[in-house]
């Protein structure tokens, strides 16, 4: 299961949430700052790959490119990848970066989860306002999932959960 997002989404607060081991996948409030593919081995039943931030500004256009061209390798050539956890913001509507790499993974059929992500900062009573900008903004294909979730709550750790098994057939 690869884990995909823009720098400072939330995904190793995430990964730590679904893990509940803190400091296992290390947050940070500098951006950008993963700039390899990280592995966590799940009890041996599967495997989550930290794949890094995209769309930050702040590193070369050389660097960029780089990082884009490993990702883009990993996503379209892994025969073993089962499916991919996309994060976005929850608070703002999907930012073109969003939009660019939700359609590369379904221009490889890739099953996608959505995670619209740091949901405690947004009201309750804005949860389907909320879902329905993402689904638009993304224009969701019917078979992908779109879940709300906070690492601070634990808000959708479990439907999150639900959707990796199933994804992974374990
Ligand atoms: P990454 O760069 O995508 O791995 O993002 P991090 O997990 O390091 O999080 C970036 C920042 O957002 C940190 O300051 C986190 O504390 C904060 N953050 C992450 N998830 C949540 C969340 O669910 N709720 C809130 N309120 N803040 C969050």
């Amino acid at each position: 299961m690869a884990f995909v997002g823009r720098s400072n989404v939330g995904k190793s607060s995430l990964i730590n949430r679904l893990i509940d081991r803190n400091g296992m996948a290390r947050t940070s409030s500098v951006p950008g700052k993963t700039q390899t593919l990280n592995y966590y081995n799940i009890e041996s039943l599967l495997y989550f790959v930290d794949v890094p931030g995209y769309g930050y500004a702040k590193v070369s256009k050389a660097a960029r490119a780089k990082f884009a061209a490993m990702i883009e390798a990993y996503l379209s050539a892994r025969q073993e990848l089962r499916g991919v956890v996309q994060l976005v913001d929850a608070r703002h509507a999907p930012s073109p970066d969003d939009v660019s790499m939700y359609q590369y993974l379904k221009y490889y059929h890739l099953p996608v989860l959505v995670v619209g992500t740091k949901v405690d900062k947004t009201s309750r009573s804005q949860r389907n306002k909320v879902l329905r900008t993402l689904s638009q903004g993304l224009e969701l294909n019917q078979t992908d999932s779109l879940i709300l979730f906070s690492a601070t709550t634990g808000e959708g750790k479990d439907a999150v959960w639900q959707w990796l098994e199933a994804a992974a057939n374990i």
